[in-house]
């Protein structure tokens, strides 16, 4: 197959491929070059509605199929994925911009959590509690939550989906899912999966079009017993509040702001590998990356001049390009977003070593950059970046690093280069974050349950709390034994 096959430019609802009902579309541009690729439905509410009441109307069987089925199924989708994965991963690539070895690695990733969520799926253990009194039995016993909807952001358009999409299968929870408006054909990609592999019809609903009218109809039926969201702390604190009218259960991995220190005693070609990939992967557009690089005086000159060599060399140019290290990023905004960094970091003194402007390619395409002489008076002390820029800021004592690490309302993912045992455990109950990475700058894994403290979030994507989530807990009394 070709990645076109995959570029569903229709909505899945109850198992028909539709337009929206106006017949309204959105074009979907490629930002390596803005040229249009394709065109999805522009739909709101009445065509999500539908959605919620195919998926309602799929619960019952879909909760009630024999668990081996349901395993079976996801084991399917999983292959299916790998099958697919160069034709899935150049669709992604020329929808959000990212590099083709990244995107080959996002569809590699979304697999590995199908195929955990198939393992889990197994252990969805309740248990029995011994009970207070005689003739007297306590069971408690685990059960799919219903209809669960999901939003999800531009930057990971099929992983961010496939860690809320394979545990809902697992436990027999139909979904459904918006996807990015900038990068809908990753998400409607997992409609098209679901239907080759034989998911039943409803089980997997994919709207795509207008947020706030899609959003608007998942946060008022009641039959959307859970909403799982990934994207920024403004729109998930604003989904929260709309939770409340219907007491949804919630899950939300929000922004980040993801200090990385280095202490003198890392082993600084490690600490500099592990900069790089944790703050350059796709663009530096990603919630998990270093926001902020803390290094002790003593290491700091040399990780310097290390970490800008490595960003002077990149290959930065459209992500289908053999060779290419960082793609185009999404949208001016964002390359506008990244410039008032720059800009107010110069205004106070802090001094831009490489990069620091528009890249010669022109579009959206921005220059690697280092800004050293950073302080915790800049934006980015505060605010998520979410682009090519690396600050350094200086520190002398682990205190003032776990101090400044935490001084944000962030509590996502954080990193830490020492050789010291005993520091690695006092950096373990000092950050304030849900993610701790020492001596590695990459710690996304299925096994581990990802999520964020304070306000990155609630609940836990991953591991066995991944499952968990869509999950209700019952308790049932016999007595009178
Ligand atoms: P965003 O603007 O919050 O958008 C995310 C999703 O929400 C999109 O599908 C968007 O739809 C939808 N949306 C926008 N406004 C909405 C509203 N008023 N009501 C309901 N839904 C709405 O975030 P983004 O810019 O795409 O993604 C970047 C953010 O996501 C960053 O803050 C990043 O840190 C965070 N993120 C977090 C994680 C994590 O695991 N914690 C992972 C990845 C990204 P449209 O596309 O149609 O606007």
């Amino acid at each position: 197959m070709a990645f076109q096959d995959w570029m569903k430019q229709a909505n899945l609802i109850g198992g028909d491929w539709v337009g929206a009902d106006s017949g309204a579309t959105i074009d979907v541009t490629n930002p390596a070059d803005g040229s249009v690729i394709g065109t999805v439905p522009k739909a709101g509410r009445a065509e999500t509605e539908r959605a919620i009441a195919a998926a309602s109307a799929a619960f019952e069987g879909f909760a009630g199929m024999p668990l081996m089925e349901r395993c079976n199924l996801l084991w399917k989708l999983h292959d299916a994925l790998m099958d697919h994965q160069a034709d899935l991963a150049e669709l992604l690539t020329i929808e959000m911009g990212k590099p083709l070895a990244e995107a080959k690695g996002e569809i590699a990733i979304g697999a590995q959590y199908v195929r955990w969520f198939a393992e889990e799926a197994r252990r969805a253990k309740g248990e029995i509690v011994p009970a207070g009194v005689n003739g007297r039995r306590i069971l408690v016993t685990k059960h799919p939550i219903g209809v669960v909807g999901m939003i999800t952001p531009w930057n990971f358009p099929s992983s961010m989906l496939a860690r809320k999409v394979a545990p809902a299968l697992a436990v027999g929870c139909p979904i459904v899912a918006k996807p990015a408006t900038a990068t809908p054909f990753s998400g409607l990609a997992w409609g098209a999966l679901a239907e080759e592999v034989g998911y039943p019809k409803g089980v997997m609903n994919v709207v795509t079009g207008s947020a706030r009218d899609i959003a608007g109809a998942m946060m008022d039926a009641f039959a959307v017993r859970k909403i799982t969201f990934t994207g920024s702390t403004e729109v998930g604190k604003e989904l929260i509040r709309q939770s409340a009218d219907t007491v949804k259960k919630v899950s939300m991995e929000l922004g980040g702001n993801a200090p990385f220190v280095v202490f003198d005693d890392a082993d600084l070609d490690a600490a500099v590998e592990g900069a790089m990939v944790s703050k350059f992967r796709n663009a530096g557009q990603t919630c998990v990356c270093a926001n902020r690089m803390y290094v002790q005086a003593g290491i700091h000159d040399a990780f310097v001049e290390k970490l800008v060599e490595k960003t002077r060399a990149m290959k930065v140019g459209d992500g289908l390009e053999a060779g290419v290290e960082q793609g185009p990023m999404i949208d001016m905004d964002a390359v506008e977003k990244v410039e008032e960094f720059v800009a107010d970091a110069k205004a106070q003194g802090g001094e831009i070593v490489t990069g620091g402007a528009r890249h010669a390619k022109g579009g959206t395409y921005f220059e690697p950059t280092v800004v050293t002489g950073a302080t915790q008076a800049m934006k980015f002390a505060t605010e998520e970046i979410f682009g090519p820029l690396a600050p350094v800021f200086k520190f002398e004592t682990e205190e003032e690093a776990i101090e400044m690490a935490n001084a944000t309302v962030f509590g996502l993912a954080c990193y830490a280069y020492t050789r010291d045992l005993g520091r690695a455990f006092r950096l373990n109950e000092g950050l304030q974050y849900g993610m701790i990475g020492i001596n590695s700058g990459l710690i996304t894994t299925v096994e581990a349950p990802f999520g964020g403290v304070k306000e990155s979030g609630l609940g836990k994507e991953g591991g066995s709390q991944g499952l968990e989530d869509y999950l209700e807990t019952k308790y049932v009394c016999i007595d009178g034994i």
